[in-house]
């Protein structure tokens, strides 16, 4: 059973990391952002009650959040363990999934600020299979349009440069302490998250002790 948490600064790539990591380990991806953004594209209650927040940049209430995170630990459809992304984010968060979690390892994606802004303004986002998009190093090959489904590409609402400031701040008011907390417990990988994204997964592979990346297995 392996049990990870990645974490990183807005555009660090946790998304495109957990996938890859996932891929061939049999491992679950379990990214708070996306059970967010699927409740508010599907419009349901939790959809409308952490719909603003997001929208600007803003963390969602704890409350809501830890609900959110042990309901869907809670189905146990992780045999061989999960990736956890987005979660924890701030002190109350990191205790609470200390308690009920044994964590083998936190990934740590380091980005400096000028990069992050260049990534995430720049990203783009399929509505239909959830394909993320960079129009600077990942284009479509059809602009606009997903590659995969053919969907028109969006924009997530909270990439404009407000409220990456707003996310920025909390990454580094609140998110931050938990990175520290969590060195103090000798469970963090950093990883050089600037490189190309096959470097970074070899990179975390490598100081987590686990085997080459390999999509096909
Ligand atoms: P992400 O995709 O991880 O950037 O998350 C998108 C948005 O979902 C964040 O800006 C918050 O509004 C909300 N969110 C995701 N994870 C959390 C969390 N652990 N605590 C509070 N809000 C969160």
């Amino acid at each position: 059973m392996r049990k990870y948490v990645i974490m990183g600064v807005q555009g660090s790539g946790k998304g495109t990391q957990s996938t890859m990591l996932c891929a061939d380990l049999d491992l679950v991806h379990i990214s708070v952002g996306d059970l967010f953004r699927w409740h508010v594209q599907n419009h349901t209650k939790l959809g409308a009650q952490v719909r603003r927040a997001m929208r600007a940049g803003e963390l969602v209430g704890d409350d809501l959040v830890e609900s959110v995170v042990r309901g869907r630990l809670d189905q146990h459809d992780w045999n061989f363990g999960f990736v956890i992304d987005g979660f924890p984010r701030n002190g109350r968060q990191a205790e609470f999934f200390m308690e009920s979690y044994d964590i083998d390892g936190v990934i740590h994606l380091e980005l400096p600020d000028d990069e992050v802004r260049r990534r995430v303004l720049s990203r783009r986002l399929c509505p239909g299979c959830g394909m993320d998009y960079n129009l600077i190093a990942d284009r479509p090959e059809v602009e606009g349009r997903c590659d995969i489904c053919g969907t028109a590409l969006i924009t997530r609402e909270d990439d404009t440069p407000e409220a990456l400031a707003a996310r920025l701040r909390d990454y580094y008011e609140k998110t931050r302490p938990v990175l520290e907390l969590f060195r103090r417990k000798e469970v963090i990988h950093d990883v050089y998250a600037g490189t190309a994204v096959e470097q970074v997964q070899a990179g975390i592979r490598e100081t987590l002790g686990l085997p080459a990346y390999n999509p096909k297995s």
